[in-house]
């Protein structure tokens, strides 16, 4: 930890969650039936910023690199995989009930980290809601069952996944052999996981349906450490390079009682959220369990064999693993800020524009005549370009509040002025700087911005 690092929370989940409903991004499931426990549904502008995280994450895994390649493994896969995985034997939380007054369910390790400092801390804990007795623990199976096919019985049971790893390694073979690589080279990931968490909360940082962005790593394994090594400054990298405060983000390496099942050194990303410090991302050295595993119970061999070298290993994995929504979530937490404007307070989300849902709003001045016809002409200029929005209602000053609370980063007024010498003023989000340019060069001008290094505001 540096000098730099931030100790506490600016902003109140609260007031995420009141923006995000605002404003359209994210809102309570099943909202008209009460709600659906910790279920999430995202609006308009937080599917467009969900998206735009994955897109990064893609661009990083893909674009930027040449040694990693893509799947989309299916959510449903045979339930053996969870046996060889480990996950039905060991992907349990420990559960504990109140046996007072209130009768919740609790995670033992959490109330222990809570009430006593550290999640294997001995002592006694009690209820945190009413003060009550607890049961003594069990092991509580976090994986969601169902069943395959009309008949509900012992042999249609399978899982919904709960992490989207696994999908990977059991096509290792099928990679090894069509997209012929060889390690060290990776296979990344995107999609929905489930996990029947005890306590979920803390809105979309933890909930039962989630989206993971996994990446698997195969090296030989002489080379894991300095993989595992690497992956860590680049993932840290990913986050920073999009507006991350340093002061708010840090590696932190996990004790070996914190470790999972298949892992022999794991360090957690976090970011200091509302909540806390708390894991944003894991990247673990996951060794050759994996693949030893579903070796051992398919009867395939998945090893990789060295034609120029005569060599035979199973490889080891490096996983950085991180959540779509819980990024979203410290992306628009690192962004929030309030600031006073000749007497008024603004809300602006400072995002990074390329993680911005919306670009670029055009904004006729006034409905002159000429005017929102010509504005409609730039703003279809600009729309097979980026993320644009046409807006033409209300006060000038209502439609860039809006604007500034979505995180667009550049608004473009069309004025009387537009329709004589055919320049618009380009207005930037964070500095409030107004500049006249002509309509015709505002492509290649945000394009351009679009593509350059950002840095928040907020770091002066
Ligand atoms: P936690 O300790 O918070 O339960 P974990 O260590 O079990 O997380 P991993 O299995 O390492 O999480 O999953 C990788 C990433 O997936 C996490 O860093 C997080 O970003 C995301 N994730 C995991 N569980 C959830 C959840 N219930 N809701 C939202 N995101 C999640």
């Amino acid at each position: 930890m540096t000098d730099e690092t931030a100790t506490k929370p600016e902003v109140t989940m609260e007031e995420i969650v009141a923006l995000c409903k605002r404003r359209g991004f994210v809102f309570q499931s099943s909202e008209i039936y009460g709600g659906l426990g910790s279920t999430y549904d995202y609006g308009h502008y937080g599917v467009l910023l969900k998206q735009n995280v994955k897109n990064e994450w893609w661009r990083a895994m893909l674009q930027d690199r040449d040694d990693i390649v893509a799947i989309d493994s299916a959510i449903l896969q045979h339930p053996r995989v969870w046996e060889a995985s480990g996950h039905l034997e060991g992907f349990t939380d420990p559960l504990v009930q109140c046996l007072g007054k209130c009768k919740k369910r609790w995670r033992e390790d959490h109330v222990r980290e809570e009430q006593l400092g550290a999640a294997d801390a001995e002592g006694e804990i009690t209820c945190p809601e009413c003060g009550g007795e607890l049961t003594e623990p069990r092991q509580f199976n976090l994986m969601f069952k169902t069943h395959m096919g009309p008949v509900e019985d012992a042999g249609s049971v399978v899982y919904l996944r709960p992490e989207t790893a696994q999908g990977i390694f059991i096509n290792f073979k099928n990679f090894l052999q069509f997209s012929r690589r060889k390690p060290p080279f990776g296979i990344a990931q995107v999609g929905k996981s489930f996990r029947n968490e005890i306590t979920p909360g803390n809105f979309i940082f933890r909930t039962r349906e989630f989206e993971q962005m996994e990446m698997e790593f195969f090296v030989p394994p002489a080379e894991a450490e300095k993989w595992h090594q690497h992956w860590m400054a680049e993932r840290m990298r990913w986050y920073t390079e999009l507006g991350i405060r340093p002061s708010h983000l840090r590696l932190r390496a996990h004790g070996p009682d914190e470790l999972s099942h298949y892992s022999s050194a794991t360090s957690d990303i976090e970011y200091l959220f509302p909540i806390g410090w708390s894991e944003l991302e894991g990247i673990a050295n996951r060794g050759d369990f994996d693949l030893t595993q579903h070796a051992k119970h398919s009867g395939e061999k998945l090893e990789y064999f060295d034609q120029a070298t005569g060599e035979r290993y199973v490889p080891y994995v490096i996983e950085p693993a991180a959540g779509a929504d819980r990024a979203a979530l410290a992306f628009l937490v690192d962004a929030y800020d309030v600031e006073e404007v000749e007497g008024r307070k603004r809300t602006v989300l400072r995002l990074h524009p390329r993680l911005a849902p919306v670009k670029v709003a055009v904004l006729p001045l006034v409905s002159k005549e000429g005017m929102p016809e010509r504005a409609r002409e730039i703003f279809d200029q600009l729309r097979p370009l980026m993320q644009a929005e046409y807006d033409e209602g209300g006060s000038i000053g209502k439609r860039y509040r809006r604007q500034d609370e979505i995180g667009t980063p550049w608004g473009v007024t069309v004025d009387g002025q537009t329709l004589e010498d055919g320049t618009v003023t380009l207005r930037d989000r964070d500095t409030l700087t107004q500049e006249r340019v002509p309509a015709d060069e505002l492509p290649a001008l945000l394009l351009k911005k679009l593509s350059e290094p950002w840095k928040s505001p907020k770091l002066g």
